[in-house]
């Protein structure tokens, strides 16, 4: 019995030594990891390059395909095993010459509106549209006033974010409902077309513009976006002259279909490299901006992490996968061919990363699965918190990544402190300016922190 006993112990002190070796090897690790980033500019670098060499980058214009050859040789650059293009068709939206949004009263005078067409909106008929407006801030409001008071108006949607949301993210996502279905939903009371206060918690004079989807059963109409100046602005006049008249015209349309690219970048598992794990951003943009946050800083976080291996000769056992995922703002084809062909392949991801929140100070995780993989994520706060990541929760991946999650793959997305994104956040002055180099390659060095014990552990508890 006593022998027994010692050789418990003996067994346990050995346990607890390897796994305060392991612990130590890990942080020091994780040290390399952000020493590596934190000396290394070719991140920063590439984001110059890609805002502004290439600059705004919609999927299916000429300058996505500039950003996919670039993006394809940078990748190479970083030394990755294996660099390749996966095809896919993206529908190509045009936004047009003309964007008008004159309003006109008798009584303040004329405000020529910052004005900017949402994504996917049909244009006015040729000559515009002069119309009264009326303003509204829910869809029940819409209900109320029913079509004897909105029909031939112009229906102006102006709830603003709230700015007691903590998270912006949760105060977008209180908001976005007035561009995702403002459109349709004016329609089906007559409204000859929809404007609406940019979805921005800063009062400025930059437009957002952002996706729109419609009804194919009921009238396409018009719909854009005015800065959150001119929405107040607009909200006050209307307050004393409800007889003001908007001129409204654009000429943005759909046009066809055009081919594009997912970019793609591996190191080769050394162990089980038919095991993959995915980690990336989206390389289009919206047409109007540079892209710097949204999402030029998710794509150089998801290059990095092949930089940092390499350059830091860490082996890893699966195969890591980088994708530069093409069209997320318009109809996520990109994220679609990746998924059906992960699925037609038959390969096995055993977790897909993605950031898309911009490129400041990264937090945490999002963990998009099984509570099993988020307590073994949660398990590895104590090694990550020294660098600043301190939120591990279950919640969402990313856009792109999640048509992977009908497969029973984790998804995984990248915190970052969202408190200044939606300030520029799909408008113009979403610059290389407005990303801290520091700030950007904490990014890179979290993705790949995390991977290396993602790798390390296979989600296993130590
Ligand atoms: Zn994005």
């Amino acid at each position: 019995m006593k022998t027994k006993l010692r050789a418990i112990l003996i067994l346990s002190a050995l346990l607890v030594n390897f796994f305060l070796f392991a612990q130590k090897e890990d942080s020091l690790t994780i040290r390399k990891i952000y020493e590596n980033a934190l000396l290394c500019d070719t991140g920063y670098n590439n984001l110059y390059y890609l805002t502004k060499k290439i600059g705004p980058r919609l999927a299916g214009t000429p300058q996505s395909l500039a950003a996919v050859d670039w993006a394809y040789h940078a990748m190479k650059n970083l030394g990755c095993d294996t660099a390749y293009l996966q095809e896919t068709t993206v529908a190509r939206w045009i936004r047009g010459d003309v964007e008008i949004c004159n309003i006109t009263s008798t009584k303040f005078g004329e405000l020529k509106t910052k004005v900017c067409a949402l994504g996917g909106s049909v244009g006015t008929p040729k000559g515009g549209i002069l119309a009264d407006v009326i303003e509204v801030k829910t869809f029940d409001e819409l209900k109320t006033l029913g079509e004897k008071n909105i029909k031939g108006k112009i229906v102006f949607f102006n709830r603003a974010m709230d700015p007691t949301e903590i998270n912006p993210f949760y105060a977008y996502g209180k908001a976005v409902d007035q561009r995702g279905h403002g459109a349709k939903e004016a329609a089906k009371y007559g409204a000859v077309g929809v404007i609406i206060r940019t979805l921005s918690l800063t009062n400025n004079d930059f437009p957002h513009t952002g996706v729109l989807r419609y009804d194919e059963k009921i009238v396409k109409i018009p719909a854009a976006a005015i800065s959150t100046n001119d929405a107040e602005i607009l909200s006050k006049w209307l307050k004393q002259d409800s007889a003001l008249k908007m001129f409204f015209e654009m000429y943005c349309k759909y046009d066809g279909e055009a081919k594009s690219y997912n970019v793609i970048g591996e190191i080769k598992g050394s162990e089980k490299p038919n095991e993959i794990i995915t980690v990336g951003g989206h390389l289009d943009s919206w047409d109007i901006t540079p892209g710097a946050n949204d999402d030029g800083a998710g794509c150089i976080h998801s290059m990095d992490v092949i930089r940092i291996f390499k350059s830091l000769k860490i082996k890893p056992k699966h195969t890591i996968r980088t994708v530069l995922f093409m069209d997320e703002e318009l109809n996520q084809r990109g994220g679609g061919t990746y998924a059906e062909t992960v699925k037609k392949e038959n390969e096995k991801m055993i977790v897909a990363l993605e950031s898309d929140e911009g490129g400041a100070m990264p937090i945490g995780f999002s963990v998009d699965a099984n509570s099993e993989i988020v307590e073994a994520v949660k398990q590895w706060e104590p090694l990550l918190k020294p660098y600043g990541l301190y939120e591990f929760s279950k919640g969402w991946g990313g856009v792109d990544i999640d048509p992977l999650k009908k497969q029973g793959i984790p998804l995984i997305g990248l915190t970052i402190n969202a408190q200044r994104y939606f300030e520029y956040h799909h408008a113009q002055n979403d610059t290389f300016e407005t990303v801290n180099k520091r700030e950007l390659q904490m990014g890179g060095a979290a993705f790949a922190s995390l991977i290396y014990l993602i790798d390390k552990y296979d989600f296993e508890k130590k």
